[in-house]
Formats: C-alpha cells, sequence, structure tokens
C-alpha cells in the first residue's frame, strides 16, 4: 500500500472554492511573519483519495469490533456505543474546564455521583477521579500511603508485592522512592501466607495485590492477608484494574483493602489500548481521605463546588479534574446496568472463562485446576515438546482470524497463554475459538512445522510472520 504522500500528484486538492469575491489580503499582511510556515509539507490529494486512503487502512487493523479479542490481564471487551453519543452530548463536550462553578453544576454533580457509586461497589469511603491510566491511579495511591506515613513521621520504606503482580506494582513502588519486595505463590498460585510473614515487618508500607490475582484466581485467605498486614500497620493496596470479576459480588473494601484504583478504560465503558484517554480512579478508607488529591468535590446546600481547602492532600496530579469524557462513559454505563446488571456482568466475565477453561484443558497443560475468576492461565508447556512454542500458537491463531490472547505472563507460568474472553461474548464466539485452540494442539502433534512457521499469509488472517529482531534492531515503517 501506498503512502499517502507518494499518492499525492502537485496541484490536486481536496476542495475548490468559488472565485473570491471581496478585496483579497495577502497572508503576510495578516499573520506575523516569524509566525508564517514557508511550506508546508502536505500531500497533494483530492478528496476521494483520502477517503479511501483512511478506510483501507483502517480495515488493516485488528479491534474488539472487528472479532474475538481474548486479552488476559487487560480486559478487552465491547464498549455500547450508545455511552460515546452520551459523551458526546454538546452539555458535555464544549464544558470547558475553567468553567465557573455555578454554571458547570451538572458536570460536578456527574462526578459527584460517580464517586459514590464507585465507593458503594469498591466499598470504600472516598474517591479521586483525577488519574488519567491505572498505572498513574497507583502512583496517587503509593503517594497518599506515603503521605499517611510521613504524617504519622513513621519511617517506612518497603513495598510487597506479589510474584504474579501486574508489571506496573513494583514500577509504581520504585517510582515513589520506595523498594519492592516480592512475595511467592503457592501451589494454589495465591500468597503464601507463610512467605508473607517472612517479610511482612514494620518498614512495609503497603502491600500491592490483586485480587482476583494475575492468574485469575480468587485471593481466598484475604481477610487473613488483611488482618496480617494491619497488625503490622502495614496498608494494603487492591490493583482493581479488572473488577469485571467482581462487580455486584464482592466489595475489596470488605475484604480489608484500604486503597484501591480501578480502570474505567477497562471495565467501566471506555475501549483501552490506542493511547487514551483512560481514567484510574482512586478509592480510599475514611482514614486516607485527607490525603486525597485537591481539588475535591463537595455538595452544601444543594450546590456543587471544587474544595482546595485540605492542606494534607497530595494535591493535583492531573490537570483540570481528570478525563472528564472516560468519566461520562462510566456513568452512562453504570446508571443503565444498575446493580443488578453490574452482577449481571461479573457473572457473565466469570462463566465465560470457566466455559473456556473446561473446554481447553484438556489439550492444554493447566497449572492451577480450579474454578477462576474472570481469566485463567494455561502453559504450552506439552506443545513445547514438540518444539511448539506459546509464540507459535499465538502467532497461528491469527491464522484463524483470531487476537492472540496475553502470552509469557504472568511470569511465575512457563510457557504462559493468558484467556479472558470476558462477559460481552456469546457462546457461539466462544465455541469457535476454542475450537481453533484445540485444532492448533492437534496441529502441533501432528504437523509441528505447520504452527512454527504460522502465520500464513494465505489464511484467513492473510498476514505473515514479522522478522521480529530486524523489526526491532531495523524498523521499516513503510507498507511494502
Ligand atoms: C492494565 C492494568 C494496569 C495498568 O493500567 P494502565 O491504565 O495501563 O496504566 C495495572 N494493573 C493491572 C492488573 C492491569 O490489568
Amino acid at each position: 500500500m501506498k503512502l499517502i504522500f507518494e499518492k499525492g500528484r502537485p496541484g490536486r486538492v481536496g476542495i475548490s472554492l468559488p472565485d473570491c469575491d471581496v478585496p483579497e489580503k495577502r497572508i503576510e499582511e495578516l499573520i506575523p511573519r516569524d509566525s508564517l510556515r514557508s511550506k508546508l509539507n502536505l500531500p497533494e490529494v483530492s478528496e476521494v483519495e483520502v477517503v479511501r486512503h483512511y478506510t483501507k487502512l483502517s480495515t488493516r487493523n485488528y479491534g474488539i469490533d472487528t472479532g474475538f479479542y481474548p486479552l488476559g490481564s487487560c480486559t478487552m471487551k465491547y464498549n455500547p456505543k450508545v455511552n460515546e453519543e452520551i459523551a458526546k452530548l454538546p452539555g458535555f463536550k464544549s464544558l470547558h474546564p475553567l468553567q465557573n462553578e455555578k454554571l458547570a453544576q451538572g458536570a460536578l454533580e456527574l462526578m459527584s455521583h460517580l464517586e459514590q457509586i464507585l465507593c458503594e461497589i469498591t466499598g470504600m469511603d472516598g474517591f479521586t477521579l483525577q488519574p488519567a491510566a491505572g498505572a498513574h491511579g497507583e502512583l496517587a495511591g503509593l503517594m497518599m500511603v506515603k503521605a499517611c506515613f510521613e504524617h504519622k513521621k513513621e519511617k517506612r520504606t518497603k513495598i510487597i508485592v506479589p510474584d504474579s503482580s501486574h508489571g506496573t506494582n513494583p514500577a509504581s513502588a520504585s517510582l515513589c522512592g520506595y523498594e519492592s519486595i516480592t512475595v511467592k505463590s503457592n501451589e494454589r498460585g495465591t500468597v503464601d501466607l507463610k512467605e508473607l510473614k517472612k517479610v511482612l515487618n514494620e518498614d512495609v508500607a503497603c502491600f500491592m495485590l490483586t485480587n482476583p490475582n494475575t492468574l485469575g484466581l480468587f485471593e481466598e485467605e484475604i481477610l487473613e492477608i488483611s488482618a496480617l498486614a494491619h497488625n503490622k500497620r502495614t496498608l494494603i493496596y487492591c490493583d482493581g484494574a479488572n473488577m469485571n470479576a467482581l462487580l455486584g459480588m464482592a466489595r475489596p473494601g470488605d475484604m480489608g483493602f484500604d486503597i484501591i484504583h480501578l480502570n474505567l478504560h477497562k471495565t467501566f465503558s471506555t475501549p483501552h489500548g490506542g493511547g487514551g484517554p483512560g481514567s484510574g480512579p482512586v478509592g480510599v478508607k475514611k482514614s486516607l481521605i485527607p490525603f486525597l488529591p485537591r481539588p475535591s468535590i463537595r455538595k452544601e446546600k444543594d450546590k456543587y463546588r471544587l474544595d482546595y481547602d485540605s492542606p494534607l492532600s497530595i494535591g493535583r496530579i492531573k490537570s483540570f479534574y481528570g478525563n472528564f469524557s472516560v468519566l461520562v462513559k462510566a456513568y452512562a454505563y453504570l446508571r443503565a446496568l444498575g446493580p443488578e446488571g453490574l452482577r449481571e456482568v461479573a457473572e457473565n466475565a466469570v462463566l465465560n472463562a470457566n466455559y473456556l477453561m473446561e473446554k481447553l484443558k484438556s489439550y492444554y497443560h493447566l497449572p492451577f485446576d480450579r474454578i477462576c475468576m474472570h481469566e485463567f492461565v494455561l502453559s504450552g508447556k506439552r506443545q513445547l515438546e514438540k518444539g511448539v512454542y506459546t509464540n507459535d500458537i499465538a502467532k497461528r491463531l491469527l491464522d484463524y482470524g483470531f487476537h492472540a490472547p496475553t502470552i509469557y505472563f504472568p511470569l511465575i507460568v512457563s510457557e504462559a497463554i493468558m484467556i479472558e474472553p470476558t462477559e460481552t461474548e456469546s457462546k457461539e464466539t466462544l465455541d469457535e475459538f476454542a475450537e481453533a485452540m484445540i485444532k492448533i494442539a492437534k496441529e502441533a502433534e501432528e504437523n509441528p512445522e505447520l504452527v512454527k512457521t504460522s502465520p500464513h499469509p494465505s489464511a484467513e488472517g492473510g498476514r505473515s510472520r514479522l522478522d521480529a529482531v530486524t523489526a526491532a534492531r531495523k524498523p521499516n515503517l513503510r507498507w511494502k
């Protein structure tokens, strides 16, 4: 496919205007010379060429709107288009972020009500909507942990993370100046309490945990874990990026968590990937409310206002009030589903994952054979005996027209294949995917070369294998 610059011809334009019927002025008289660019390097193409070029490019991509996307760890589900329409209503879209509070009462009410709903879902006492992503929420959460211990004049230097944790957890810890310590998982795939006791002491500011954890398993000993942590006055943080497993079923606040971040772009109706905008609200228990970022939203005598008066606050962590359009979509999604609808989200997320896991477990090694939550982890180690790597299995899925799941993560499972079907998929889609996975398992037995050389350009996916090493060393960004 040619670049749009290569399609251009000198003088070709997208629109033709009628002759000017008022006296012309030179552009140099209207705009200061030093603000003028001497030559704009733009492709010279007609309107239809532009439309075809970009429409073609869009079909070269793969997304949730074109097919199943079973990405483990990072929910890639379908988001209702109606919520995009609601976020585009002029009253939301055209509201200036510096608008006077009195003239932005509707927006403030929406944000305040969203905070209340998130408190109810998670069992927390206060929320900030400022962070722009999950990792940003983690950073905000740990900054509050730090501010809290500094306020108490206690020196704590360490953060504990499980060996299955999402990479952003230790990264946020170190960005916040903490040393991170890893705690091992037991043979059931959950936190090993004996190991936890070994590393938990009064140097530890916070234990960051995901429940369900990164293997898609519920941490059944969570009450003991939070009691152990609180016994040392260590705070516990819930990485709530994947809340679709718990909605309306269980609340991290009731499990003893002190802080949680959510990913609105994953769980609450904003697509994720592609660079944003996203939103990672953070919820806290009462004792941490004074440290929340400012401004916060207050309601006084039926009027909403922004409150900057919180001396212990960690301050502002994002321009304005967070990514407002994402908040609108989350609010519309939550109000449309209501409590029963949210519960159904979790029921279907968990049902779909268990259904697929049961269908696949006699063909692929299942390291933790127990009921999973919204996702599960297989290992390609049986296929590796035939020289077929998990990477090859993922590539072969492209031949069958599917996006590959997350592979080689979490790190504690060798040849990991991490699958999250999500609640938005039908049984027929899950069956088609299972059928492709089963076919690949058989091919790995009977014709390993076929899998190892995939994807094949003649197959449904129409892709060939990239030379990943050369692509990394000498990137060639042209499409030939
Ligand atoms: C996606 C994810 C994150 C990070 O969220 P970003 O918005 O990508 O920064 C953190 N933890 C878990 C478990 C996740 O799935």
